[in-house]
Formats: C-alpha cells, sequence, structure tokens
C-alpha cells in the first residue's frame, strides 16, 4: 500500500490523513473515512463499494422525488389556475354564449335541467361553482364543448 507508484492515481475527492515521515498522506476510503485506499482504488472494499452504490440510489432517488413534487406542484397549480377562472368567469361567459345563442334563461335553463333561478345567479355569479353534472348540461344547452366554459 506504501508504495509511491500505487499513490500516483489517488483520486481527488479522498481525505489525506496528516502527513507521514517521508511527507506523503495516504489517501483515506471516502465512505469509512477509516481504511486507505489503494491505487486507483475508490473505495476500500466491497461493502464501502457496496454502501456508496446504496448512497448514489438514494441520490438518484431523492432527485427523483423532487422532481415529481415539482411537477405536482405545476399540475396542482393549473388546477387551481383552472379552477379560479371558472369562478371569476363563468357568470360572464354563460351570460355571453347565452347572448350569442340569442337564448333566453329561461330556455337554457330548460334544456340544461336546471330552475331559470339558478342560471340567473350564475350569470350574476351569486353562484360560483356548480358541480361538473351541471357544468356539462348548461355547455349541452348552450351548444359549446364543456371546455369552453372553462377558458
Ligand atoms: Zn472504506
Amino acid at each position: 500500500m506504501g508504495h509511491p507508484a500505487n499513490r500516483a492515481e489517488v483520486p481527488a475527492a479522498g481525505v489525506r490523513t496528516p502527513l507521514r515521515g517521508n511527507g506523503e498522506g495516504a489517501t483515506l476510503c471516502p465512505i469509512c473515512r477509516e481504511r486507505p485506499l489503494r491505487g486507483a482504488q475508490t473505495a476500500c472494499s466491497p461493502r464501502c463499494r457496496a454502501r456508496r452504490h446504496r448512497q448514489r440510489q438514494d441520490e438518484a432517488r431523492r432527485a427523483r422525488d423532487a422532481e415529481v413534487r415539482a411537477l405536482l406542484l405545476t399540475a396542482q397549480e393549473s388546477i387551481e389556475a383552472a379552477r379560479r377562472r371558472l369562478e371569476d368567469w363563468l357568470n360572464v361567459t354563460i351570460k355571453a354564449l347565452r347572448a350569442r345563442k340569442g337564448m333566453t334563461q329561461e330556455q337554457v335553463a330548460k334544456k340544461a335541467k336546471v330552475t331559470k333561478f339558478y342560471v340567473s345567479q350564475l350569470e350574476t355569479g351569486l353562484r360560483k361553482n356548480p358541480s361538473l353534472p351541471v357544468l356539462r348540461r348548461l355547455a349541452k344547452a348552450l351548444g359549446v364543448p364543456v371546455t369552453e366554459l372553462l377558458e
């Protein structure tokens, strides 16, 4: 282990022991930080190599988790944005679509199987969160795909 030829290629990541008599330090295993490395070794033993392998797998898993979390956050934010858009603009959208079709609130209500009072409340913004089935029926009554009510 102490042969100078073996020490020529020690990895930079290693930790050097205090200087010895000949002025050169041996490089310690970066995993256990106990046993010295030999030659081009990057870990002192199969056990340390296995430990490093596990560490790298853990790191990779943490990186993937972080990525998934970021994606989930983005998806969550778009859901929030869509919901807010729906709440803020549904009344305007419904009123505009109904005007474009030349329909009365009563006609829309009848087609969508809701009350005229309900349509009126949606259009004045007093009701903001129709259920999805109601939303679908309203869209059908207005002759548009349901996505148009969400835009
Ligand atoms: Zn080791």
